[in-house]
């Protein structure tokens, strides 16, 4: 009787390990990045129920604002690389010629079309992915966080699963420069849809870690609430993440995320980390000779996860000590060690998964 009631203790606290934070070493995690973004326009809503119907464990959303305060799930805080906006309202960019989500309502921003993400290339658009989704094909729209998470939750109502979401806080500094607080509006949406504690399918991230502190220290504790943390890491040159001083805007400088000891300093006030592939294996590897940095290691040793970006199987995104995009999974899930991807075919890497995963 007693081994009975040890029996089901012990399958009652694997179900708690199962559902609650996940930790390294568990089941490794597939996140949609901007959806199916391999396969259909990002962040339009088809592909965020392409990626739903693949598998994908997360399915991401880049959020920024509008000049009305609404969110929307946009990768860039300009309108310019995936929308007619330069077409629909010719005079409305700024002086470095881009448009800004910031300048434009939701009502105006709905009047756009979307497409595959593009270039001008003599003047004329270019896809950024040739072998993509053709640009300007069929009909995309703008949508808002909310319309997003809804269609997610509405998913997970009638599949009977539970896909989390992965929102990210795009150029919070840059919207609080413009008078915006981005941070308060997505938390407030976020304790709307019932994301409240680190045990909800949820990871939110972002890029600036004096943003990330600010939830953590500031805002979790105000709205009395705390869902996981993944502190994304940039290099600097990328400008990124941007630092005010007065109107004057400086890349925030990433260096000494790549010290040692700090991915301890990270764990502070974040559950996770979101590193560039090249962070963990060195471009100079070799099949035979990866040169992996402490950045995995040292993510686990201070309790926090590792979710890598962006794993893509276009012409020139496979590194060449990979012989393919199922050998580049091979190598960051079973050998460097990560805890899931961020990838544009989750397709494929849920059918790594399964293929590969111990029964
Ligand atoms: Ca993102």
């Amino acid at each position: 009787m007693k081994r009975y009631f040890a029996r089901i203790l012990l399958s009652v606290f694997i179900i708690a390990c199962a559902s609650g934070p996940v930790s390294a070493g568990d089941r490794k995690t597939v996140i949609a990045h901007r959806g199916a973004s391999g396969y259909l326009p990002e962040h339009s809503m088809a592909a965020k129920a392409m990626a739903y119907a693949m598998g994908a464990d997360y399915i991401e959303q880049d959020v920024v604002m509008t000049k009305d305060n609404r969110l929307v799930v946009l990768h860039d805080h300009y309108l310019d690389r995936v929308t007619n906006v330069a077409a629909a309202f010719p005079d409305r960019q700024r002086a470095d010629g881009r448009f800004y989500v910031i300048d434009f309502t939701l009502n105006e921003i709905r009047q756009l079309e979307m497409t595959e993400g593009f270039k001008l290339v003599g003047g004329k658009p270019a896809a950024i992915f040739p072998q993509r989704f053709p640009i300007w094909k069929s009909s995309f729209q703008v949508h808002t966080f909310e319309a997003e998470v809804e269609l997610i939750q509405g998913l997970n109502k009638t599949m009977g699963r539970t896909v989390g979401i992965y929102p990210e806080i795009k150029a919070p500094a840059f919207h609080r420069h413009e008078g915006k607080d981005i941070s308060r509006a997505v938390l407030q949406t976020l304790k709307q849809y019932g994301y409240m504690t680190k045990n909800d399918p949820i990871y939110l991230q972002c890029f600036d870690p004096a943003e990330l502190k600010r939830i953590a220290d500031e805002l979790f504790p105000e709205f009395n609430m705390a869902v996981k943390l993944v502190q994304l890491i940039a290099v600097s040159r990328w400008k990124e993440t941007m630092v005010y001083l007065g109107d004057n805007a400086y890349p925030y400088d990433f260096d000494w995320m790549f010290q040692p000891g700090a991915m301890k300093k990270v764990a502070a006030y974040a559950d996770g980390i979101g590193p560039w592939k090249s962070m963990l294996v060195g471009n100079e590897s070799t099949r035979d000779h990866l040169a992996i940095t402490d950045m995995v290691r040292e993510a686990h040793e201070a309790g926090m996860v590792v979710h890598a970006y962006t794993f893509r199987l276009d012409a020139g995104r496979i590194p060449a000590y990979a012989s393919s995009f199922e050998d580049m999974l091979d190598i960051f899930l079973n050998r460097v060690g990560v805890d899931g991807v961020f990838t544009d075919f989750p397709d494929r890497a849920v059918a790594f998964l399964r293929k590969t995963a111990p029964q």
